[in-house]
């Protein structure tokens, strides 16, 4: 696993404490900068400062570089710690909580000796917060939202870093000979959105070896259990992780059961009971003679059923579905032809449009939408009508030069105004190819202005596809208020495509409602609103939340050949 988390979570620790003290803006923003730069790093941080080359990263100037090495040598920072020290507070679990910043960390600090989550809670509870100066009974509502949605997330972490930690355990352990074996159950292979813990099953001539190997792996911080049949180990990034050793002829069933989520475990349960048999994690049983356990998909074939996508397993309707025959036909990464949301350094991307369309000819795309912000998100150096209108004709000179062989289309993210206009004149509007739609601004919005607003929006003739239509960020920013019927409604009428965000802290639309989408005859866009070209290999997690959705490739529009996926948006 690479350092980059890690690094970048320390680098954010001290960008809070130096706001806490209010320390210059200039020197917050410079690890402000940084931290988002490393998080967004395609190469491992320890490697870059083993060449010495930590300042040729964007953002990384001398004095951070110092801090970075510093770390990397010695697993701290010498002025963290004191800072530590002097200032005892959990001042990243307070930042976790939406509604709350290093401001307020210090008001509740100086006036009310609040330290970590819990203690904030309390004076929370107790009403004390509405008394601090600026701080009302409307703020003190909104934290104690926060505090719940921040529980919530508590201990669990984004799929993309779960899976990244776990493919790195895999790959250490497949070293190891005898390992016959080895696939990462639980929700990570089910894809959820954010992960509790991690599970790995191995089936091996040698446990002894296999388990050895497991927790002394170096990102391990402590071991909970050491056995010859399970360990549990945590890892320094917080994230737990349990191996089990199954027989070879109990794999399938151990499998079947660390991967269903409790309801599709006990709905399969029932129909086996029903046929008169048990079935268990060791295999499916008649009597005491075992009729099915070493193949996952001979447990499914035995009980009657089609073997059924990881994805899918949580009793929602696949198993009804797998009994009738009608399991869909999910979408895979290779059905994608092309990404249709994506910024470039024009806004607040971070590689030329040169070096994005180098990195989505890599991915063999057929067609590659540029879209950067428009002009009200000045934060973010949108763009205004001019500089659209010379985009267009950079783009023209850009398919006309022949150096890529798919088709660049011109786009926008337009942003969505109070009463929801757009920022855009319809005349250059007209001239792009594929015109997306998003909220930046105002998301706390009620949930009838918000909704009225981004339907108002979905009505101009021009808008072919709404951005994120949830906003919310996950482990850090709940949805915001919309009635999402009403949208889908509009977005129906007004044929408007809806954005399934492939970022793996967004991915919205949710799995419910990606199949409420596709139901009301919607059609879903998988984009990656990459502002990196390492951000383009993001379009995998929008397949998987797809696939949790089930999603075929008829109701993704940028699996379509070109001259389909036009003649679909055209109104
Ligand atoms: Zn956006
Ligand atoms: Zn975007």
């Amino acid at each position: 696993m690479t350092k980059n988390a890690e690094v970048a979570k320390v680098l954010k620790e001290i960008s809070l404490y130096l706001e806490f003290e209010g320390k210059e803006p200039f020197k917050i923003r410079a690890y402000q900068r940084a931290v988002r730069s490393i998080s967004s790093l395609g190469e491992d941080v320890a490697s870059i400062a083993e060449r010495g080359e930590l300042t040729t990263i964007a953002g990384i100037g001398k004095g951070i570089a110092e801090v970075i090495t510093d770390y990397l040598n010695d697993g701290q920072v010498t002025g963290l710690e004191e800072l530590r020290t002097r200032v005892p507070i959990k001042i990243m679990e307070l930042d976790a909580i939406p509604g709350v910043g290093p401001k307020t960390i210090k008001l509740v600090y100086d006036k009310l000796g609040v330290i970590d989550l819990e203690s904030l809670e309390a004076a929370a509870n107790e009403g004390r917060l509405a008394g601090l100066p600026g701080l009302g009974a409307k703020t003190e509502a909104q934290i104690k939202e926060g505090i719940r949605v921040a529980r919530s997330g508590l201990g669990r972490t984004l799929l993309a870093n779960a899976l990244s930690v776990a493919e790195d355990i895999k790959k250490s352990l497949n070293q190891i000979s005898g390992i016959t074996q080895i696939i990462i159950a639980g929700s990570v292979r089910r894809r959820r959105e954010t992960i509790g813990d991690i599970d790995i099953l191995v089936s091996a001539s040698d446990p002894k070896a296999v388990m050895d190997s497991f927790v002394s792996h170096r990102d391990v911080s402590s071991v909970t259990a050491h056995g010859q049949t399970k360990s549990s180990v945590r890892l320094t990034s917080g994230i737990q992780v349990d191996l089990r050793i199954l027989p070879e002829d109990s794999f399938g069933a151990g499998l079947q059961y660390f991967t269903g989520n409790i309801d599709h475990n006990v709905h399969l349960r029932s129909i086996a009971q029903k046929k008169g048999l048990l079935l268990n994690e060791y295999g499916l049983f008649k009597g005491e003679k075992k009729v099915a356990g070493g193949a996952e998909a001979d447990i499914y074939s035995t009980l009657g059923l089609k073997l059924i996508p990881p994805e899918l397993r949580e009793d929602t309707g696949e198993i009804e579905a797998a009994q009738s025959g009608n399991l869909p036909s999910l979408i895979e990464l290779k059905d994608i032809r092309g990404d249709l949301h994506s910024h470039t350094d024009q806004s607040d991307g971070k590689n030329t449009i040169e070096e994005m369309l180098d990195a989505a000819q890599a991915k063999g795309y057929d067609y590659y939408c540029v879209s950067d912000h428009t002009q009200s998100l000045t934060i973010s150096n949108g763009m205004d009508e001019a500089r659209l209108l010379k985009r267009i004709e950079e783009i023209d000179d850009l398919n006309a030069s022949g150096r890529w062989k798919m088709t660049i289309l011109k786009g926008a993210e337009v942003d969505i105004l109070s009463a929801g206009e757009l920022d855009i004149k319809d005349e250059v509007l007209a001239e792009l190819d594929f015109v997306t739609v998003s909220i930046h601004s105002r998301m706390k919005d009620d949930k009838k202005t918000m909704t009225d607003r981004v339907c108002h929006a979905l009505e101009s003739k021009y808008v072919h596809l709404l951005g994120h239509p949830t906003g919310r960020l996950l482990l850090k920013r709940p949805e915001f208020e919309i009635d999402i019927d009403a949208v889908f409604e509009s977005a129906r009428k007004n044929k408007v495509v809806m954005e399934l965000n492939a970022h793996p802290q967004r991915l919205d639309l949710n799995a419910g409602n990606l199949r409420k989408a596709t139901k009301n005859g919607l059609k879903i866009a998988i984009n990656t609103d990459a502002h990196y070209t390492t951000e383009l290999d993001n379009m995998q997690f929008g397949v998987f939340q797809a696939r949790r959705g089930w999603l075929t490739k008829n109701d993704v529009i940028n699996t379509y050949p070109l001259k389909k996926l036009m003649s679909t948006i055209t109104k």
